[in-house]
């Protein structure tokens, strides 16, 4: 049984905290919003009254927090507190830039650290069924492994530190781009006379299947269980997606990489966000394309 700290509570960290604890470890998590550490403490998970208080016996930390800078406000505050010899793992979504900061801020402080966002949203989490992908050094990534694994259902080594953060990235730019083609291509169907059910039946079974269309279908029926056939209930919202983009053309204008298919996404999700729908799933993209 290993002593993890747990920081960041929120949708994602509270399941996946009461996870490790499912798995027989001792939890102690820190969140600065009571009612998320309540929540986590009635699944066993062991409040601190502070991150630096959560970290001191930690065999390992785990960070769960909505973006780069938190990460590394509390990586700095926690680390000079931490055990040498424990392992730092931030599964949070942020920029590559910051998650190599991070990276170096562990090594100061002669910890070991990955990072290590995740794929498959809340739903994920609470089922322990999400996709680690990890950057980091070769021993980091089998010490995290078996811990990852209490949590998700596969685990990746992408690479060195900040590999982890670059697949995500580059997958959801995907996700966001195909979301817009399957979107684009039914209402385009509507205005040809096509019903939902005839195009999704050939495009799923031909050349323009992807996970978009065949598993979260953004036109209610054809997937009964896609967020279109709950109005658009998340799932996983327009501002996250939002933000993933973002984190894409940031990369690519670091890197000078060509997107301008994640740059189109980007501006797309903004206005769909800016107009009122940033809480709901990132699928209702439809129907903001067809009132355009
Ligand atoms: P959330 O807002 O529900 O949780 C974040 C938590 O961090 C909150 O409880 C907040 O109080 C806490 N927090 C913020 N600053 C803190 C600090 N200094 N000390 C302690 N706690 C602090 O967000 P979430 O949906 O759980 O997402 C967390 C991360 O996971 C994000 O980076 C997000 O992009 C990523 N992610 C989310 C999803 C999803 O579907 N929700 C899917 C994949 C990845």
């Amino acid at each position: 049984m290993a002593t993890i700290a747990f920081i960041g509570l929120g949708n994602m960290g509270g399941p996946m905290a009461a996870n490790l604890v499912k798995g027989g470890h001792n939890v102690v998590g820190f969140d600065l919003e009571p009612a998320h550490l309540a929540a986590a403490r009635s699944a066993g998970v062991t409040a601190a009254a502070s991150a630096v208080e959560a970290v001191r016996e930690a065999d390992v930390i785990v960070t769960m927090l909505p973006a780069g800078k938190h990460v590394l406000s509390v990586w700095s505050e926690v680390l000079p507190a931490a055990r040498r010899d424990a392992l730092a793992i931030d599964s949070s979504t942020i920029d590559v830039a910051s998650a190599k900061q991070a990276h170096e801020l562990a090594a100061r402080h002669g910890l070991a650290s990955l990072d290590a966002p995740v794929s498959g949203g809340v739903g994920g989490a609470k089922g322990a069924t999400l996709t680690f992908m990890c950057g980091g050094a070769e021993r980091a990534f089998e010490r995290a492994e078996p811990l990852l694994s209490l949590m998700g259902r596969k685990v990746v080594h992408c690479g060195a530190a900040g590999a982890g953060q670059a697949a995500k990235i580059c997958n959801n730019m995907i996700l966001g781009i195909s979301m817009i083609a399957v979107s684009e291509a039914f209402v385009l169907g509507e205005k040809l006379g096509l019903s939902h059910q005839a195009l999704f039946d050939v495009a799923s079974t031909s050349s323009g299947q992807c996970w978009s269309l065949t598993t979260y279908c953004p036109v209610p029926g054809p997937v009964p269980t896609s967020p279109a056939n709950n109005g658009y209930a998340p799932g996983f919202a327009a501002a996250l997606m939002l933000k993933d983009l973002k984190l894409s053309q940031e990369a690519a204008a670091a890197t000078g990489a060509t997107t301008p298919l994640g740059a189109q996404a980007a501006a797309l999700y903004e206005s769909f966000a800016a107009a009122g729908f940033e809480g709901k799933d990132f699928s209702g993209i439809v129907e903001f394309l067809r009132g355009r």
